[in-house]
């Protein structure tokens, strides 16, 4: 599957790398084997987590892991009555997502100490110019979103590039190739909760083929936050 990549990687001088798994609290099985598959072969991996599905046990075992940790909305609802998902959308007002995600802020702190980042991840990597107004007046230092989405310039953003769950491994190695040629950091989204045994096993040849070579260099979304 990685022959365009591979070209691209070999001719490239360098590029970053940084990979963010979403839905934390969805499949916790499945998170877990994603998150160890990321330590086997020494790379970083940011979590987006659900606050509102977070609970105790899995906490402990984030806290544990080796991941970055931060917020994905607040209970990934979706809140528009017609058009795409979104739970951070133009349905609702801007005291309504302060509410939600200063909710989900304090529930994350709660479980997660320390070790959570001050990042945000809109559901469906979509949200309004309100929702980054709230992120500044909670502290938030990072957005991620869609690489298409037009940065709204209230704070700085890490957009993701690559859907590794949408793309068929020929659209993927096709995909990444042009993302290296464009230039880093290229940023590559993870849905754990969706990927099948067969899935598992393309993302660690994947996670092989980035760890080991020497223009790659893989990054955390905290390396990365200005
Ligand atoms: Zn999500």
């Amino acid at each position: 599957m990685s022959g365009e990549l591979s070209q691209a990687l070999d001719a490239t001088e360098g590029v970053e790398v940084f990979f963010r798994d979403d839905d934390a609290g969805w499949e916790d099985a499945r998170l877990l084997e994603l998150v160890g598959r990321f330590a086997e072969h020494g790379l970083p991996v940011d979590l987006a987590v659900i606050p509102a599905e977070l609970d105790e046990p899995l906490a402990q075992r984030l806290r544990e892991s080796h991941a970055g940790l931060h917020q994905h909305g607040y209970a990934h609802t979706n809140h528009q009555l017609e058009g795409r998902k979104c739970e951070f959308g133009p349905a609702r007002d801007r005291a309504a997502q302060h509410a939600d995600i200063e909710r989900g802020q304090a529930r994350l702190q709660a479980l997660l100490g320390d070790r959570l980042d001050p990042f945000f991840t809109p559901p469906w990597n979509r949200c309004t110019r309100d929702t980054a107004e709230v992120l500044v007046e909670l502290d938030f230092v990072l957005l991620s979103r869609e690489h298409k989405a037009e940065p709204f310039g209230r704070l700085p953003e890490l957009p993701v590039h690559l859907d590794v769950a949408r793309l068929s491994p020929d659209q993927l190695d096709e995909r990444f190739a042009a993302q290296v040629r464009e230039g880093g950091p290229v940023g590559v989204m993870f849905h754990h909760g969706v990927m099948e045994p067969d899935d598992m096993a393309r993302a660690s040849e994947l996670l092989e083929l980035l760890a080991n070579h020497p223009h790659v260099t893989a990054r955390s979304m905290r390396d990365l936050c200005p």
